[in-house]
């Protein structure tokens, strides 16, 4: 029997994370974690019967606790309550499928529990991966990437020596503006940039995928997971989202992995590592798909990655910057407060004001994010 925890078990991921669970009887889950989704995770509380679970404002907790008292359930709220999930007894393996930097805390005490980490929440590893992957290695922790990219790299790499990899090449579906110039883009909303053409994701992340900040992150993330340089990745666009990354090796071989575009594989595959399981659902079909392109990315309309780049480069708090700007800039635009373009220029803003640190605590990471929250509330006050 597998026993694990979810912190974010409400969201595109964590929901997913529970269909695997349901179709499977091997595995058991002790703690689940939600922001405010009280419907949802009251309903998850009842059908998997976990020992503890939690939400972030205590208010909601008061409630979650009348609402489940006909249960034998602990109900926590706050940061004390994502890291006892985390940390829990029982459990030996932490979903980490919660949005945002609030995945540092939890995860590093996860790690230091000795838990094996399935990370959805790159977020974490964007921002602080100069401590979290020293940590694990000190620990003696595995962490399974969950990203459907990462996922695509680490099956390549199965069986190969990390030392023979030449490049890791990231793919990207280019999102749904893909081949629009600038100044198509000037009037774009949110409801379009929300339409992916054939990922179905959270909504943040579906905006970071129509900037290409996403793959930015992607790019930072794999630096840090599979400890290669900055001029070993590069980012080609692949808009079937068929293939999902690849490893080239010193001999020029290349190694993909190729399915239809559905999480719940690399989600299933990190929870079984190193076994596989079956998993009904659509699978590739060539003929019908006829043909896979690729295509260099425009970085000169999309400015996401460019900026990754920029922040990874510059290193230290820097991605902290890029990444916590990036935030209050989706918020912004989902909110209609900003122009689609905008969100690259509120970055940049962002990162041309910070005083980089190099190699930032837990508390500067979270101190320079509030750095980059009060900019951009400074600018655009009435909504942040
Ligand atoms: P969602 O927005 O769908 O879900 C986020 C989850 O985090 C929800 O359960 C939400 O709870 C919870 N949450 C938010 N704020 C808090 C808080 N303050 N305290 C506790 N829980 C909180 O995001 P996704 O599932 O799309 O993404 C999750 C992570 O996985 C992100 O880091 C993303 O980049 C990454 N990822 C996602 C992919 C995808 O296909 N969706 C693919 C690859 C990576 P509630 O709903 O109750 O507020």
């Amino acid at each position: 029997m597998k026993v694990i925890a979810v912190l974010g078990s409400t969201g595109s991921i964590g929901t997913q994370t529970l269909e695997i669970v349901r179709q499977n009887q091997d595995i058991q889950v002790v703690g689940l974690s939600a922001g405010g989704n009280l419907v949802l995770l009251e309903e998850q509380i009842r059908e998997f019967r976990p020992r503890l679970a939690s939400v972030w404002l205590e208010e909601d907790a008061i409630e979650l606790r009348q609402r489940t008292k006909d249960l034998n359930i602990e109900i926590l709220s706050g940061m004390d309550g994502l890291i006892e999930i985390a940390t829990m007894s029982e459990s030996s393996l932490l979903v980490t499928a919660i949005v945002g930097m609030i995945g540092i805390r939890p995860t590093i005490a996860a790690i230091e529990a000795g838990k094996t980490i399935a990370l959805a929440n790159k977020e974490t590893l964007v921002t602080a991966g100069h401590l979290i992957m020293p940590l694990a290695k000190e620990k003696n922790v595995k962490i399974y990437p969950v990203d459907s990219e990462h996922s695509a790299i680490f099956q390549s790499l199965n069986g190969e020596n990390p030392k023979e990899i030449e490049k890791i090449i990231i793919t990207a579906s280019g999102g749904p503006f893909r081949g629009k110039r600038k100044e198509e883009l000037l009037h774009v909303k949110a409801e379009d940039a929300l339409k992916h053409p054939n990922w179905s994701m959270g909504r943040k992340i579906t905006i970071d995928s129509a900037t290409l900040i996403n793959k930015g992150l992607e790019v930072i993330e794999a630096k840090w997971l599979f400890d290669v340089t900055l001029d070993q990745i590069e980012v080609v666009v692949q808009p079937q989202s068929i293939i999902h990354s690849m490893v080239q090796f010193v001999d020029g071989g290349i190694i993909a992995q190729l399915g239809t575009p559905d999480m719940k594989l690399p989600i299933q595959y990190a929870l079984y590592y190193p076994e596989r399981k079956h998993l009904g659902g659509k699978r590739v079909d060539f003929f019908e798909l006829s043909k896979i392109t690729f295509e260099k990315p425009d970085t000169h309309t999309f400015r996401g990655l460019e900026l990754a780049y920029r922040a990874i480069s510059e290193g230290g708090s820097m991605p902290t910057i890029l990444n916590a700007a990036n935030e209050r800039a989706v918020a912004l635009f989902l909110d209609n407060k900003i122009k689609f373009l905008e969100i690259a220029e509120v970055i940049e803003e962002a990162m041309d004001a910070h005083q980089r640190i190099e190699k930032p605590s837990v508390a500067q990471i979270l101190e320079a994010e509030q750095e980059a929250y009060e900019l951009i509330a400074s600018r655009y006050p009435s909504v942040v």
